[in-house]
């Protein structure tokens, strides 16, 4: 066995459990971290405190003058609270979070120390842009981009750093990070949402979207996992032959969580809480070593924040654990990968859950109307959902059997199908008293029981309807929320829009009521969006031919599915609401197409020193050990020596197979790579590295997996799957 194995199983077997300090009431120490609507109003000016609220609630504008009250305030706090530095916090599109902290103190003129923290470091920040994904726009704009305070998501305390939730935006006004473009989309559909719920109530000013994350993850010992070149480079398992027992006995997803596992999610959770983020479950899941965490659902943006934060935390406290995070959506082959589901809602300053049916029959036409309308949004939208979800990770995910598959559906179950299919039949124009009576009465007014008693949950759908949301499930447990938040937040806007205006005009030119105007609107986009709602088994091989006969998009690979990114459509639904500019639109194409590329390229870098450096030499080891057993045989038996050494011999040339295989394998990979690289355009190299480069993983893994059969254990450099999943 390889030392460094040798010494990986030794250290995880000998680890001992980290004690943890956890309080005994978690809703003491919650978002004690945090520059919450408490500490302000402890540490700020009326004048400050309102302006601040103000601006949370309604996107004023903070002066100056009330900025350089918020600093002083919030640098007291923070100071008190044991913060030595400050950042501005932001989530650059590498998918990574960025800081760079700054001392408080400055030092003035006379060589005295001063604590220094005004409204100027508060609002704006420098920090050089030109390293960050920019997707060319370096090269024909300025290089340069600033931070601005985002004073919807409260700053917090990490370790002894003041962090301050900010925007990240080129010095020529284009959008840098995820947060920009996710602000403006709520802004949007608030405004959209808002006007739609005028219909049935007078009194609703805001509509929020609200976001429940699930985050799945694998915990993996550290001294494991840096054993392996892979899951330290790429965060995954390049190869490796599957483990005797995987997770066929759905003996995790029901067992106790390891003790180990428990005090690092304890610890964990401590720090969540401290930082406010509102962790609420955790679980084990169906893989082995896998696990989930969801919080309690919260507005969009902070939410986004809160799973960026989280991620972070994560990370941070495995360290002190011992174990490595893997946040990949497929570390391991052949057992389930991770995503992280998006709960999506909508609701009101009244306290309204708009996707949830309410207790009168107007209630619940309101709720029909959001319902139905997110469904026509996904209809006529499918492919860039697709779009947002891609990334080079999620790929193994998406269709391979234990996750949605690459077709976008909606699922609502059996009772609102009903009531849609009750809804289709309603008159053209105007409704008779029976017929309205009849809708309220049969219909709308029924569909609260209806949902109560609608248990039959379909987990094999990509956005399904759950009682009082929908959840988009395809998203990658890598991902960051704002992008597919942002995509639904923009498309039911849009169409949020349009079927006001489409009411609007029923109600002004045809003279109908406003309800006969609403039902026949909705009655259309019932037939319009039928294509898009699927009840059935989202993995089965009938539903991807049913699919292409409905004429569903199904785009199976990255660089196909992010053509949608960039389509005259995408495009004129960003620009129209105002969202993002087509420059800020095909920059972010520009940078997933190149992030593809780069992945799939370090992957194969890793894949070929993995199979040429490590195993080819193992199994030429072992070659040659047998060799020395047959000569030996030989010199026994003499001429009657293959009567004895048949097997060997046989091995000798299977294991001399698999080596030609894998050697040209990685000779024409590289080939493929040194081709792609050297394509017209960043697009043309991501489609080289999907078709020509990616193809050869697979075929590689084959070989140097059989080999791991055939080679002595003893000889094996790499920790092998059954060691990585079950050792603890
Ligand atoms: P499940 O059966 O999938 O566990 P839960 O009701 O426990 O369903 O909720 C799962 C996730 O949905 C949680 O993260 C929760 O915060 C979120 N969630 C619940 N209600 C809403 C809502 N109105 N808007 C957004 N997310 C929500
Ligand atoms: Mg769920």
């Amino acid at each position: 066995m390889s030392t460094l194995r040798f010494n990986a199983l030794k250290e995880t077997l000998n680890r001992k459990n980290v004690e943890v300090n956890e309080p005994a009431r978690r809703s003491d120490i919650f978002g004690k971290n945090v520059f919450n609507k408490p500490s302000m109003r402890q540490h700020l000016t009326k004048q400050a405190y309102n302006s601040v609220i103000d601006a949370m609630e309604n996107g004023t504008k903070i002066s100056r003058e009330v900025a350089d009250h918020i600093s002083t305030g919030m640098k007291e706090w923070s100071i008190q609270n044991g913060a030595t530095h400050y950042t501005h916090w932001f989530q650059p599109l590498t998918g990574a979070t960025a800081e760079k902290h700054d001392a408080f103190f400055e030092l003035e003129m006379d060589g005295t120390v001063i604590e220094k923290f005004g409204g100027g470091q508060l609002v704006q920040q420098e920090p050089d842009a030109s390293s960050f994904p920019n997707g060319g726009i370096r090269n024909t704009f300025e290089a340069r981009g600033y931070t601005a305070w985002d004073p919807t998501s409260p700053a917090f305390i990490m370790g002894t750093t003041l962090c301050i939730p900010t925007v990240f935006i080129a010095y020529t006004g284009e959008a840098l990070d995820y947060k920009t473009p996710l602000l403006r989309s709520l802004q949007t559909i608030d405004q959209a949402a808002t006007a739609v719920c005028k219909y049935f109530d007078k009194n609703v000013t805001k509509t929020i979207a609200t976001l429940g994350w699930e985050q799945e993850y694998f915990l993996i010992d550290s001294a494991l996992a840096d054993s392996r070149p892979d899951i330290q480079l790429a965060g995954r398992t390049l190869l490796g032959h599957s483990s005797a027992k995987g997770q066929q006995l759905d003996d995790h997803y029901f067992g106790a969580i390891p003790s180990r596992v428990l005090n690092y999610m304890r610890d964990m959770e401590t720090e969540c809480m401290l930082v406010g983020i509102p962790v609420k479950t955790r679980h084990n899941e169906v893989a082995p070593n896998q696990f989930e965490l969801a919080p309690i659902f919260e507005e969009a943006n902070l939410a986004v924040d809160h799973n960026s934060l989280l991620m972070d935390v994560m990370r941070k406290v495995a360290l002190r654990h011992n174990f490595k995070v893997l946040f990949h959506e497929k570390p391991f082959a052949g057992i389930n990968g991770s995503g992280k589901h998006n709960n999506w809602s909508l609701a009101t300053d009244t306290g309204v859950n708009l996707l949830s049916p309410g207790s009168t029959p107007m209630k619940n036409l309101q709720f029909l109307t959001f319902f139905i309308n997110t469904i026509k949004a996904v209809h006529d939208h499918e492919e860039l959902i697709r779009a947002t979800i891609a990334s080079a990770s999620n790929d193994h995910r998406l269709g391979a059997n234990e996750a949605p598959p690459a077709i976008i559906s909606v699922f609502i179950g059996s009772q609102l199908t009903k009531v849609l299919d009750e809804l289709e039949k309603v008159t053209d124009g105007k409704l008779s008293p029976e017929e309205k009576t009849d809708l309220k009465l049969n219909v709308v007014g029924k569909i609260p029981e209806l949902i109560l008693d609608n248990t039959d949950r379909n987990r094999t759908s990509p956005f399904a309807f759950t009682g009082n949301k929908f959840e988009l499930r395809a998203v990658g447990s890598t991902a960051n929320c704002a992008n597919p938040m942002t995509v639904l937040n923009a498309i039911v806007a849009q169409q949020l829009i349009e079927f006001k205006e489409e009411v609007d005009t029923l109600i002004n030119d045809k003279k109908l009521k406003k309800d006969e105007a609403i039902f026949n609107v909705l009655r259309e986009y019932i037939k319009k969006s039928k294509k898009i709602r699927f009840e059935g088994d989202g993995y089965g091989q009938a539903w991807e031919k049913e699919a292409t006969k409905r004429g569903l998009s199904n785009n199976k690979t990255t660089p196909g599915a992010l053509k949608a990114k960039v389509s005259k459509k995408t495009i004129k639904l960003f620009e129209d609401l105002k969202i993002m500019s087509k420059v800020e639109t095909e920059l972010r194409y520009e940078i997933e197409v190149e992030e593809y590329a780069l992945r799939i390229q370090i992957e194969g870098r890793i894949l070929g020193d993995i199979a040429r450096n490590h195993v080819i030499p193992t199994a030429v080891k072992y070659q040659n050990r047998l060799i020395e057993n047959v000569v030996g045989l030989k010199e026994i038996y003499g001429k009657e020596f293959k009567k004895v050494a048949k097997e060997q011999m046989i091995l000798i040339e299977e294991i001399s197979e698999h080596i030609e295989k894998i050697n040209k394998g990685i000779t024409k990979m590289t080939e493929a790579r040194k081709k792609a690289n050297n394509a017209k355009n960043a697009e043309a190299t991501a489609d080289q590295y999907c078709e020509k480069v990616k193809p050869y993983f697979d075929e590689i893994r084959y070989h140097c997996d059989k080999l791991e059969l055939l080679v002595d254990d003893e000889m094996w450099p790499l920790t092998k799957y059954r060691e990585l999943l079950f050792t603890r």
